[in-house]
């Protein structure tokens, strides 16, 4: 009946909203949010519903506040909303003091709460310390960083938690959440739902985690509502869950029932069982791992020191899973040398990461200390960045004695998965809809673009280019890759020193940049002095104009270092790719041996596609 006509439903609507707020005609209800870790209710989130008085219906809180906003009243309907929920909670919280409330604030009337002190004389109206309140602000409607970072400030100042909203829908930001630095980050339900199946929300979540973690945030998942997302969610490192899963939202009749949830203690088993499981994989795998260090061993064993590298190239190639051996003395200096075996002889070896050579110390190294400072045999180090390759690895190290009887170590560096959550791209499935894949890649190049630098040249870094350029292959066709090396890189630090090397990367990349007009390109530090510039859309004789470009600026460029000029070339390795069958292994793979063409024939030059 509200809706017959245009005319007659402004009337109605007028009347009643403020009808609505004048005679209180809102209803809240409370949903709880739980610590699964602490296996405790951490708080309640109050959520206001109105209540039709012509009909005694509920009415949405989206249509409560947007007729609202229509009408001009949204500050004095937010307020009252605010008041109906402290004044229940005022209730409750003497007998429970350790709680919080999780209240709203439209982002609406933001700015017209910055600085009025109103909701400060609420609480204090109903003794409810401001620290143990959660302003939750959605940042969907805010679009002014300035004016959340000032609302933030001025309420964390007055002892208020602050936290980001409905994070994750499409407008996330990561340098917003970085510069609003709020308390807690809550994602949204539509990264939640099903995450269990997505790799892409997966990733995106985690690195939620990773960037709350940073700025000491903590995470409350939204909208859980099956076991399963629950279990993700926890191995994703989030803190707090909130969802049907665990509580439906009800009004606060039962007080003493509030804080009570008997779905946390299976919560709670469920996830040790899964986890469990999860541990017993990874032993096994593991365990795969020792025998062949055990093998490794068992053939090292007696050989001269002399006969190291043979035997160790035998075995790199044998094993694929080994993606670098090398042979150190009891002091922990290397005998051997490192040998990473990329299952073909055509690779050149070290060209974007430098592993350790012989002579090198390794006495600090988590491998070898714990071999010689106890009994050990064997020891098997956390995940961490391999230095001789750059990916995400473990070091498995075991003792021998060579042909003399001396006692050496043996170690092997094997790729891990663990603890990384590269996103994706799968070709097929139930949720490789174009829609939902548009906005999370681009919810990831937002995400990524804050975690994922080089420090020294504020390029990329080489985990991006894991993470992006899957993503890339896929949606831009045609797609092309350029390596670029620096030519006789090492004579220029030698020449003018390691500052000055450092200061022709970044001018490099200054360079680089500067050419490169297309938004979806990219460019990521490889390693060293080697650079991937990816050129979205772009074919082979694109591509070649872009390489062109690049190199003839460096040719060019003047590096000034301490009043010396410094000049440099470059050499690049070209690859277009027009459909997505490739790897980005592939890819790359083939960037470089042209790289390794332009090099051998003289640098300072590009070769591209010569080889497909
Ligand atoms: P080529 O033309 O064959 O590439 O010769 P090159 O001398 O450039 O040889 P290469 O690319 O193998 O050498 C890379 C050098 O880059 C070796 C390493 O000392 C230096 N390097 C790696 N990282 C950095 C860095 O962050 N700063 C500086 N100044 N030098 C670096
Ligand atoms: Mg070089």
């Amino acid at each position: 009946m509200m809706r017959d006509s245009g005319g007659r439903k402004n009337v109605h609507e007028i009347r009643n909203i403020q009808d609505m707020i004048d005679n209180r005609q809102l209803i809240a209800h409370y949903q709880q949010i739980v610590s699964v870790s602490r296996k405790m209710v951490i708080g309640i989130e109050g959520l206001i519903r109105g209540v039709n008085p012509y009909t005694d219906r509920m009415i949405a809180p989206k249509r409560l506040f947007h007729t609202a906003e229509e009408k001009k009243v949204s500050l004095e309907l937010d307020r009252a909303c605010r008041e109906e929920i402290l004044k229940d909670f005022g209730r409750v919280y003497p007998r429970n003091p350790e709680k919080m409330l999780f209240l709203n604030l439209n982002a609406a009337v933001l700015e017209d709460s910055i600085g009025s002190g109103y909701l400060l004389d609420q609480v204090e109206k109903y003794n409810i310390p401001p620290s143990h309140i959660v302003i939750e602000v959605s940042e969907k409607h805010v679009m002014n960083d300035h004016t959340l970072k000032e609302f933030v400030d001025v309420y964390k100042k007055h002892g208020f938690l602050v936290a980001l909203d409905d994070v994750g829908t499409g407008f996330s930001n990561m340098d917003r959440i970085l510069l609003v630095k709020p308390d807690i980050i809550k994602i949204d339900y539509s990264l939640v739902n099903n995450i269990q199946n997505d790799f892409y929300k997966q990733g995106i979540f985690k690195s939620f985690v990773i960037l709350a973690n940073k700025i000491g945030a903590l995470i409350i998942a939204e909208g859980v509502e099956t076991e399963e997302e629950a279990i993700q969610v926890l191995r994703l490192g989030g803190h707090m869950i909130q969802g049907f899963y665990l509580s439906m939202p009800g009004v606060m009749q039962e007080l003493d029932k509030l804080y009570e949830n008997d779905r946390i203690d299976l919560l709670s088993k469920k996830f040790k069982e899964y986890m469990s499981l999860q541990y017993k994989q990874k032993r096994n795998e593991h365990k795969k791992l020792i025998q062949v260090v055990q093998q490794a061993i068992d053939r090292l064993t007696g050989l001269s020191s002399g006969d190291f590298d043979r035997a160790l190239e035998e075995l790199a190639a044998e094993h694929d899973e080994m993606e670098c051996v090398y042979i150190l003395d009891r002091t922990g200096i290397q005998l051997s040398s490192t040998i990473c075996d990329k299952g073909g002889s055509d690779k050149r070896e070290n060209r974007f990461f430098y592993s350790a050579q012989k002579g090198t110390d390794h006495s600090m190294e988590k491998y070898y200390y714990p071999l010689v400072s106890s009994k050990q045999k064997s020891y098997t180090t956390e995940p961490y960045v391999s230095l001789a390759t750059g990916n995400l690895c473990i070091t498995i190290s075991a003792v021998f004695e060579n042909r003399e009887k001396n006692r050496c170590i043996f170690c092997a560096d094997f790729t891990t998965d663990e603890d990384s959550y590269n996103i994706e791209v799968r070709s097929s499935g139930p949720h490789a809809s174009t829609e939902v894949q548009s906005r999370i890649v681009n919810m990831i190049k937002e995400m990524n673009k804050d975690i994922f630098k080089d420090s020294l040249t504020g390029a990329f870094d080489r985990r991006y280019i894991k993470t992006r350029l899957p993503i890339d292959m896929k949606n831009y066709q045609p797609l092309s890759v350029i390596l670029v090396d620096i030519d006789l890189f090492k004579k220029v630090n030698d020449t003018y020193g390691h500052l000055a090397g450092d200061l022709v990367l970044k001018e490099f990349v200054t360079l680089a940049r500067q050419c490169l007009k297309n938004e979806e390109s990219w460019i990521a530090r490889y390693g060293g002095d080697e650079f991937l510039i990816v050129l979205d859309h772009a074919d082979e004789t694109a591509a070649d104009i872009v390489g062109e470009k690049i190199r003839s600026a460096c040719e060019e460029a003047d590096v000034i270092y301490e009043d010396q000029v410094i000049n440099f070339t470059i050499s690049l390795g070209i690859h277009s790719a027009s459909s997505p069958s490739s790897t980005v292994d592939e890819l790359i793979g083939k960037a470089d041996k042209n790289l390794y063409l332009a090099k051998k024939y003289g640098r300072n030059q590009s070769y591209a596609n010569i080889l497909r």
